[in-house]
């Protein structure tokens, strides 16, 4: 499926959404109605969110860019680990204590977050968090933390600490100091919520991209695929090709936007949760699946996986491919990805 649709350059990271001019569709009656593509940027849940939408005209459009900002909203209210109101706070601070009872909604999150982990030997873990207390990518970190603090950190990660009640509904952290937390999945989680919802109110076609995490159904108005770019990750501003997306998520995990250079390595955001050390060895892990949340987590269990682990991995799931870049800029892809042919392409 991917195979004659991919078509991409030689380096790649992050992805941005094409705008469309909008035009005039005929109807059925025989009147000319104005179908057009209406797009809005705006911060949510701490990164650029652009929200696009076919739709009849303005107000619609409004209403609809307007519902889906409301649900993106909600959803980071109850993952968020920055609001001390969220329920996802309140797990946090109750870890050690007592279980917490908490939305059917945040309890099948955190269900389908450790089916991740499994599925992932460990390399996905949403217990990572409370590693961000010692790996900060603010600037803050400049010398390699002492391996006593590492060592400490990581003896309170453990997805299998995270218990379940399904009967209570309730979260419990089995160890003091323990903490969860979303960064991995939420955007992913958010842009697959918000797709659905719009769908559910009539919407036929869109895109909802966080980031480059993004997640689209549909056509244009004139009856093409969205096509998503793929830009060179040492300059954004240059496109090195496009590729056309339909009913499909598209994520990237990228090192280049959250990173630290110690000993002249470059070290990931994404913290191998087994050692305690943030990865090295991948620029960027693009996954392209039929639902972001997933697409999302499993972009972040490559750069713990590795090239080779993380290949051979994807490689044995169904309807899941990936593309990803090397620390030497090279692109290697998963088995249903031809790269020759998408290189011919691309000339
Ligand atoms: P991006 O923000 O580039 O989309 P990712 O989706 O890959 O990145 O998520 C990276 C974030 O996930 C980190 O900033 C951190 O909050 C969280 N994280 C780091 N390591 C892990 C891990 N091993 N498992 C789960 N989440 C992680
Ligand atoms: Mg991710």
């Amino acid at each position: 499926m991917l195979r004659s649709r991919l078509i991409l350059s030689v380096v790649f990271l992050s992805i941005s959404t094409l705008g469309h001019p909008g035009r005039l569709e005929p109807t059925l009656g025989g009147t000319i109605q104005e179908v057009k593509i209406y797009q809005r940027t705006l911060k949510l849940m701490g990164s650029r969110f652009d929200l696009t939408v076919v739709a009849d005209d303005r107000e619609k459009a409004d209403g609809y860019l307007d519902l889906a900002i409301d649900e993106i909203t909600r959803i980071e209210r109850l993952i968020s680990s920055w609001d001390p109101n969220s329920q996802t706070s309140v797990i946090n601070e109750n870890a050690g204590v007592h279980p917490v009872k908490v939305d059917p909604e945040l309890f099948q999150l955190i269900e389908r977050a450790l089916k991740v982990s499994k599925l992932t030997q460990g390399a996905f873990d949403i217990s990572y968090a409370s590693m961000d207390r010692i790996w900060k990518f603010d600037g803050s970190v400049t010398e390699m933390p002492p391996k006593a603090k590492i060592k400490e950190s990581v003896s309170k990660v453990g997805y299998q600490n995270i218990v379940l009640d399904r009967d209570e509904q309730t979260v419990f952290l089995k160890n003091e100091g323990m903490k969860i937390g979303f960064g991995a999945i939420g955007k992913g989680y958010a842009a697959d919520k918000a797709k659905q919802l719009l769908i559910k109110h009539g919407v036929k076609a869109g895109i909802i991209n966080a980031s480059g995490d993004l997640n689209a159904w549909g056509c244009r108005p004139n009856g093409k695929d969205w096509m998503v770019a793929i830009v060179n990750p040492l300059d954004k501003t240059k496109v090195f090709s496009w590729l056309p997306v339909k009913d499909q998520a598209v994520v990237t995990s990228g090192n280049y936007e959250k990173y630290i250079i110690l000993d002249s390595q470059r070290y990931a955001h994404i913290i191998d949760p087994r050692t305690g050390y943030p990865s090295k060895g991948i620029l960027s892990a693009t996954v392209f699946t039929r639902n972001a949340e997933l697409a999302d987590a499993l972009a972040t269990s490559i750069f713990v996986m590795g090239v080779d682990a993380g290949l051979d991995f994807i490689d044995q799931l169904k309807g899941v491919e990936c593309i990803i870049v090397d620390e030497d800029n090279k692109i290697i892809a998963s088995k249903n990805i031809d790269l020759k042919e998408i290189k011919t392409q691309s000339r």
